[in-house]
Formats: structure tokens, C-alpha cells, sequence
């Protein structure tokens, strides 16, 4: 069954709710770069997230040849960056086999997977241990295609690259979205087109420059705009605070003075730090100083958004219908600057208590609510930090758009 058209279109998606499945076999994009420490997962949410499809393809009779990559082999084989311990995870997470197939490509490959019965679970190794995937090579995705008869894409964290597996393997084959892709794309367009209000949006990390995107994109959105972490210097310089040997980024102080302008216009309250932790560097053990933004010594940097800060954000969050965070406050990997971070999430945490949809995104954000042990405290932690921010950026996501609509999709 070949459906009417491509995502692309503007329709929407078909699931794999939406075809049959029973007796097919279902090639699968997973996202399992997940964290490696020699050959132990350090963090196995990244599968945990891709059982649903599986267990759904399972269930309804087809047979599962799952794809993916990990970490960055620039298209060669490197054993250190092998998914054979993802594929021992997997069967225990699974409860039942998983074939680990040393290529992802080949003859071996082939017949592994043509042998595959309903039922059965198959792993590949690393995509990108091939240089076509990241090309997205139209021979290696036809021949990544021959393991299946239907796609399905359930990468929602490679959903913004154009790669082999992740879009170019549905020129060759019906392509449907997994129930993790489905999900994430509900949750997150969800805030773009109809957030309960008031939307809170709190924004940190270091590069403002990854952010200015979805700055833009969100000023249109939501009413309340917190900034934080290092990016949040930059727009403090914007109203001529100097912040001593904190991270600036010169080039890019007009264009943030342009958006907290376009914020004022579209009555948007920004909320920048009122106060910062300082230090002469990020490092354990430093003796630190509380400071007004307007107030930092010449020879000081600020690592982290200080109590009066974090009080003003919490009450902004206590506030909200609907939250989403992305980057953290300050440098939460070091403790003296992990408190802004941590106060964040856990306000967060109790605005989801009383009813607010929470939704938070990026790696480092993520590993900071983990470590504050509140991953139950959020409506949802999306599984993609790149895919998650140019989706709210209101960009095309290749991965997406490379799937099938037809008469049965859902507007
Ligand atoms: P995510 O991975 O959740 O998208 P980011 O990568 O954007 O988050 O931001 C997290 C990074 O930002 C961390 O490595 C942290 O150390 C860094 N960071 C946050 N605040 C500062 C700051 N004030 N100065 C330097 N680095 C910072
Ligand atoms: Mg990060």
C-alpha cells in the first residue's frame, strides 16, 4: 500500500497505528545514542523511550529490524562506538532476544535479516559507520531499505538531519512515524499551536547563539520569557550591563537588543537574572560571590543566576498553565553553580503537581533533572535536544517530512 503523499506537504503523518503491520517487516530508525562508558550504557532512557514501537510492532506480527547511530564514526567502524552492548540492553528491557547484526549493510546483513520472523527482534549496527548515512547516499539508502517492507521512524532525535536512515530510506519504502515520534511531535507542536496560558519559557545554556532561533520563534508564543545560564549574558550586555570576564558573545549583543525589543512590542515579560553567582573560574572549590547584574567585579565571571533570580523565575513558573525549558541556568556539572538549575527544575516539578504542562528539552537539561531525581516531575522530557528546539523554531524536520500522509492520517 502505497499512501497519497509526504509529510512535507504540510499533511500529517502516518503512524503505525495507521497500516498493517502483522507479517511485515519493519525497518525501524531508533535514536540509541545514548551514553557509553567503555561498553556500559550509562543512561538507557533513549531505549527505554523506543520500547512502545517495538513492543507495538511486536505484538501486531511484524518483524523488527531496528537502525540507528551512535556517537560520531564519521563514516568509518570504530568498536568503541559498536550498538552490540545496546543490543544486550534491549533483550533485557524487551524480556526476549535481540539478534545483534555486526553490518548494517551487505550480505551477511541481508540474509540476517530476511531470515527475521515475526516476532523477532534484529539490531543493526552503527549507521554512521558508513559514510553514506550522514551523505544520506541514495545507494545506501535503497540498500538499507531492502531489510524491510515498511519504515518507520521513531528517531524523533535525528528527526531535524537529512540522513540515509533517517529520510532518505522513504524514498524507497512506505514510511510511517513510531508511537515515541508521534508523541514527541503532539507534545512539542502542541505548545506551538495552542498552549494553555500563561506559557512560561525559560531558556539557558551557554551558546547564544543556539538559541536566538528559538528566542524568535517563542516571543510570538508565550507570555512570560526567562533567561538564564550563559546565553543570558549576552541579552544582560544588550542593556549595557558589564559582566567582567563572563561569557559574552559581542557579535550578537545587537540582534538579542532587537528581540528583547520585538518581546517588549509583543508584550512579553522577559525575565533577565537580577543577580549571578560569580567566581575567577568554574571549578569545585572556588570561593563565590552573589552580585546585581549591573554589578560585577571586572575580574569575575558569572556561572550561575543567583537566589533573588531564582525566587523570580519559581514565582513566574508558579504561575504558569504551561512550561517548557530548555538549558541550564548555569554551570549545573560544577556544584557551586548548580543551584539555579536545580531550583528551576524543581519548580517546575511542582507546577506539573497542580495541573501545569511541563516540557522540558536538551541533553544537559535533562541530566540535570535526572540527577535532581525528578524525572517524574515533568509532563514530558523530550528525547531530542537539536530536533526539539528546531521544531519550535518552526523549521521543517527532514525526518518528518519524509513520511507518508494519506487518507487515513489525521490532520
Ligand atoms: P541542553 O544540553 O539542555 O540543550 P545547553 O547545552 O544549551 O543545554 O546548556 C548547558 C551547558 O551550558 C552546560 O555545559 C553548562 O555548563 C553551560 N553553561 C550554563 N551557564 C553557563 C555560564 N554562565 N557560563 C558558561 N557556561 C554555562
Ligand atoms: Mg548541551
Amino acid at each position: 500500500m502505497r499512501a497519497s503523499g509526504k509529510a512535507a506537504s504540510g499533511g500529517r503523518f502516518l503512524t503505525i497505528k495507521d497500516v498493517p503491520v502483522a507479517g511485515r517487516r519493519a525497518l525501524v530508525r531508533v535514536d540509541y545514542n545514548v551514553p557509553l562508558d567503555g561498553d556500559r550504557i550509562v543512561d538507557a532512557t533513549r531505549i527505554r523511550a523506543s520500547l512502545p514501537t517495538i513492543n507495538y510492532l511486536i505484538e501486531g506480527g511484524a518483524a523488527v529490524i531496528l537502525m540507528s547511530h551512535l556517537g560520531r564514526p564519521k563514516g568509518r567502524r570504530d568498536p568503541r562506538m559498536s550498538l552490540r552492548p545496546v543490543a544486550a540492553t534491549l533483550a533485557v528491557l524487551l524480556d526476549r532476544p535481540v539478534r545483534f547484526v555486526a553490518d548494517a549493510l551487505g550480505a551477511e546483513a541481508a540474509a540476517a535479516t530476511a531470515a527475521l520472523q515475526p516476532g523477532e527482534v534484529a539490531l543493526l549496527e552503527n549507521v554512521r559507520f558508513y559514510p553514506g548515512d550522514e551523505a544520506n547516499d541514495s545507494e545506501m539508502a535503497a540498500a538499507l531499505a531492502k531489510h524491510g517492507d515498511l519504515y518507520v521512524n521513531d528517531a524523533f532525535g535525528a528527526a531535524h538531519r537529512a540522513h540515509a536512515s533517517t529520510c532518505g530510506v522513504a524514498d524507497h519504502l512506505p514510511a510511517v512515524g513510531g508511537l515515541l515520534m508521534e508523541r514527541e511531535l503532539d507534545v512539542l507542536g502542541g505548545l506551538l499551536a495552542s498552549p494553555q496560558r500563561p506559557f512560561v519559557v525559560v531558556l539557558g545554556g551557554a551558546k547564544v547563539v543556539d538559541k536566538l532561533g528559538v528566542v524568535s520563534a517563542l516571543i510570538e508564543r508565550c507570555d512570560v520569557l526567562a533567561l538564564g545560564g550563559g546565553m543570558a549574558n549576552t541579552f544582560l550586555a544588550a542593556q549595557s550591563c558589564e559582566l567582567g570576564r563572563s561569557l559574552v558573545e559581542r557579535s550578537l549583543v545587537e540582534r538579542a537588543a532587537a528581540l528583547l525589543t520585538a518581546a517588549q512590542r509583543r508584550g512579553v515579560a522577559v525575565l533577565l537574572p537580577q543577580d549571578l553567582v560569580l567566581a575567577g573560574q568554574a571549578r569545585t572549590g572556588v570561593p563565590t560571590l552573589v552580585a546585581g547584574s549591573d554589578d560585577v567585579p571586572a575580574d569575575l565571571a558569572a556561572y550561575d543566576i543567583g537566589p533573588a533570580t531564582m525566587v523570580a523565575v519559581a514565582d513566574a513558573i508558579a504561575t504558569a498553565a504551561t512550561v517548557f525549558w530548555n538549558g541550564t541556568m548555569g554551570v549545573y556539572e560544577v556544584p557551586e553553580f548548580a543551584r539555579g538549575t536545580a531550583a528551576i527544575a524543581r519548580a517546575i516539578a511542582a507546577a506539573t503537581r497542580r495541573g501545569a504542562v511541563t516540557v522540558a528539552a536538551g541533553g544537559d537539561s535533562l541530566a540535570a533533572v535526572a540527577a535532581a531525581g525528578l524525572e517524574e516531575g515533568f509532563s514530558h522530557l523530550s528525547t531530542g535536544g537539536g530536533a526539539a528546539l528546531e521544531l519550535l523554531e518552526g523549521k521543517v524536520l527532514p525526518g518528518v517530512a519524509c513520511l507518508d500522509t494519506g487518507p487515513a492520517g489525521r490532520p
